[in-house]
């Protein structure tokens, strides 16, 4: 691996305190890395009914930081400020549970298995319990859509379609993180995963590319699987269009790989996976850039 020296290496855009926006300097990649999920900005008028750690349990905590590495090898990265809690960017917008509106939805919602799991576009779980003791107005749930939900995709969108009409192909690649539940549906304890790649079972992303990573992260010495047990959600599913050119890839990581097993701190073995995953951002840039 061969670390750029070069000054300055990235500016960093915050996009009306929703968003950040990380670009490379210079050495351009078509390859926009974003983090929908590692928000830590409460907004005041959230008005949940749960304590914060329930609330914080949601984060796919540090991984923004985990892929920080991205503009150095030439890669954007886009990641959101808020929670994930509060709305939902990787959730089409219509994907909405009718029980927690004061007030029916203006438009024929189109409730998913995420909604009914508590975790649609707006969640209404935590860590078992109900995020609100109250229903939510129109008014507030339209202006979580239109100042945070929309920002995320038009944002996401642009990135990717100017690097698309720069290199004639793009590489977006969707970072998140998971904790693994301690047994399986059957009860017997889950086999141990350390990556899932998720390319909607090939619709979103030429499957070689998926291979790639997957191959790439063996190489380190993980475990890796695909399409199990996440093939990926809305942000891939908006986005992929290999047939286009448009690959879209997402990348769940264990939790306890590097995060305190209780708690919100990382783990002695966050520096380790960091260093891995800007190998992997290296790789990555190297393949899809044209020589
Ligand atoms: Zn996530």
């Amino acid at each position: 691996m061969t670390l750029p020296h070069s000054e300055p290496l990235q500016t960093t855009d915050n996009i009306d305190g929703v968003l950040i926006c990380r670009h490379p300097e210079q050495n351009r990649a078509p390859v926009v890395f974003d983090s929908p999920h590692s928000g830590q900005s409460y907004p005041s008028d959230f008005r949940a009914a749960l304590p914060m750690e329930m609330l914080r349990s949601t984060e796919d905590r540090f991984v923004d930081e985990l892929f920080s590495a991205a503009p150095l090898y030439g890669a954007t990265l886009l990641h959101a400020i808020f929670p994930r809690s509060y709305i939902d960017p990787n959730r089409h917008h219509l994907d909405l549970d009718a029980s927690l509106l004061a007030e029916p939805w203006p438009e024929e919602l189109q409730p998913g298995s995420k909604t009914a799991n508590g975790k649609g576009l707006i969640r209404s779980r935590a860590m078992g319990k109900s995020i609100y003791d109250r229903k939510l107005s129109l008014a507030e749930v339209e202006g979580r859509v239109e100042a945070y939900w929309k920002p995320y995709q038009e944002t996401l969108s642009a990135l990717l379609t100017r690097r698309w009409e720069e290199f004639g192909a793009v590489w977006h690649i969707n970072c998140h993180s998971w904790t693994p539940p301690d047994k399986g549906r059957d009860g017997n304890p889950v086999r141990h995963l350390d990556f899932c790649l998720g390319d909607r079972d090939g619709a979103t992303c030429d499957p070689e590319f998926t291979a790639f990573v997957a191959e790439t992260l063996e190489g380190m010495g993980y475990v890796v699987r695909i399409n199990r047990p996440f093939k990926g959600m809305e942000l891939i599913r908006r986005n992929g269009a290999p047939e286009r050119g448009r690959h879209s890839l997402q990348i769940e990581i264990n939790r306890h790989l590097y995060l305190e097993p209780e708690g919100f701190g990382k783990s002695g073995g966050f520096a380790q996976l960091k260093e891995n995953i800007e190998r992997l951002i290296s790789v990555i840039c190297d393949r899809v850039k044209p020589s």
